[in-house]
């Protein structure tokens, strides 16, 4: 797969956008300059990659706006080798984000042909990437406590048992709605074994996040 000049020229834009749209955390942006987010689109859509805007990706789901990308990205607050538990890894590209910062990520996801796709996107971070196929509205227990959990689809509740998975001082982040299409990102930082604080960041409409603690569509 090639990354010409002219893809590099447009990410620079894209990244300069963001920048302008108050992502200020300079290691999100340089992950999103150097991650060629065409790669992870429907091959014959790759003009619209460098557009600050979600697009589908096959199976009723999308590949998330750059902008909700970053956002979430800097919400979590990471370092390298944090480690991060991703809950709907989709096309992959959010995760190639994450892994280019250098942190250790578990990503979960319901549809199994997407995560097959991705798994070979993401073949170069291997070493710092764990993919599962599964229901991750329960998060992942196996390899808990996270850093960090991220959310990439709307839920209808934050689920418990992602909160219970966090170590403490980590941050989960997650777009919550009492409609399937329009939810609030919540931050919630865990402050000790049983107390949380709870932070609200605007609007996003995101697609639903399916499975127990979903909304079981
Ligand atoms: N992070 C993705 C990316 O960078 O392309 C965007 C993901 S898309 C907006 C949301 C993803 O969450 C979809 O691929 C969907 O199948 C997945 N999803 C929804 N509910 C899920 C669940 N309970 N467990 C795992 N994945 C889920």
């Amino acid at each position: 797969m090639e990354d010409t000049y002219v893809h590099q020229g447009k990410r620079v834009k894209l990244v300069n956008e963001l920048a302008s749209k108050g992502i200020i955390n300079k290691s999100v942006l340089a992950a999103i300059n150097r991650v060629p987010r065409h790669w992870f689109f429907p091959k014959d859509f790759e003009q619209f990659a460098y557009r600050d805007a979600a697009f589908p990706i096959g199976h009723d789901q999308t590949i998330s706006q750059p902008y909700t990308v970053a956002i979430q990205t800097q919400l979590i607050d990471i370092q390298k080798d944090s480690k991060v538990l991703e809950v709907g890894t989709g096309s992959g590209y959010q995760a190639a984000v994450l892994a280019e910062m250098g942190v250790r990520l578990y990503s979960i996801e319901y549809i199994k042909p997407l995560l097959e796709k991705a798994a070979k996107l993401l073949s170069n971070y291997k070493d710092r990437v764990t993919l599962i196929c599964g229901d991750g509205s329960k998060g992942y227990a196996k390899y808990a406590p996270y850093d960090a959990i991220i959310v990439t689809a709307g839920a209808p509740t934050v689920p418990e048992s992602l909160m219970k998975q966090l170590n403490i001082g980590g941050k989960l982040v997650i777009p919550v709605g009492t409609s399937v299409n329009d939810q609030e990102m919540i931050r919630i930082v865990r402050l000790s074994e049983t107390k949380f604080k709870r932070e609200k960041f605007g609007s996003f409409k995101f697609v639903p996040l399916v499975g127990e603690n979903g909304w079981n569509n």
